[in-house]
């Protein structure tokens, strides 16, 4: 049975794992939309292009060789046939890819192959900053993930410490609160919550008790 699932929030609230978790309980199909804004910058800087021209980052977007698999537990990402899974989570790509991103023509284009994608996919849960508002606002179930400050600097800092970059929580918590307040201030912004989205807090809750909570909310 066809089960569309949209799931947004900011990052550091677990959104990806969840998303990733929820799609394996389903039995549906995972559809990873930062990802594509990701491939998006890196096809941008490999031309070579300022990420702040827009008329050139349009261009190089548009038919852009991308591929991205929708299996929950195996992430297929390619760019013109390379594996850029590690690449796209690089810091040259995370600084630009707000501009990327904020540039109208790049979003209409990969808003159409998500919706597309999702179409196919018949069972899938989508996760972005703006599923629920803008790519489908038909879907079955909407969950919008929050977390405080503090929670989502913990698990920013815990993740630094496993990938070996080393241990600074305060750092870390400032660069969450000053990202925050440039969010919240940015009228480009496609973060919103939909007004029919199930607003999750996951501060207090582990990784298994936020999927049993998404879990109930979708599958009633
Ligand atoms: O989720 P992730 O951190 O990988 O997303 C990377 C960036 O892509 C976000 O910071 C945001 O600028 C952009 N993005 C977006 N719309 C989405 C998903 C991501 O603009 N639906």
């Amino acid at each position: 049975r066809s089960l569309v699932v949209a799931m947004d929030g900011p990052s550091g609230t677990g959104k990806s794992s969840v998303s990733r978790r929820l799609a394996t309980r389903l039995s549906a199909r995972y559809l990873d939309t930062g990802a594509m804004y990701r491939v998006a910058t890196l096809q941008v800087l490999r031309a070579g292009i300022d990420p702040a021209d827009s008329a050139a980052v349009i261009a190089a977007v548009t038919d852009m060789p991308l591929r991205i698999g929708t299996d929950p537990e195996s992430e297929l990402i390619e760019l013109d046939g390379d594996d850029v899974r590690a690449e796209i989570r690089g810091p040259e790509v995370t600084a630009a890819v707000s501009a990327v991103s904020a540039v109208p023509e790049v979003r209409e284009q990969l808003v159409a192959l998500q919706r597309e994608i999702a179409v196919s996919a018949g069972r899938v849960v989508v996760e972005g900053r703006d599923i629920g508002t803008t790519v489908l606002p038909d879907a079955d179930a909407k969950i919008y993930l929050t977390a405080s400050a503090q929670a989502r600097a913990h698990r920013r800092n815990q993740q630094n410490i496993a990938e070996g970059r080393g241990d600074d929580y305060a750092g870390v918590l400032a660069d969450v609160e000053r990202r925050d307040r440039l969010d919240s201030t940015r009228a480009v912004s496609p973060l919103r919550r939909a007004e029919d989205a199930v607003q999750v807090d996951t501060s207090e809750l582990t990784m298994d008790e936020t999927i049993d909570e998404l879990y109930r909310e979708v599958a009633r």
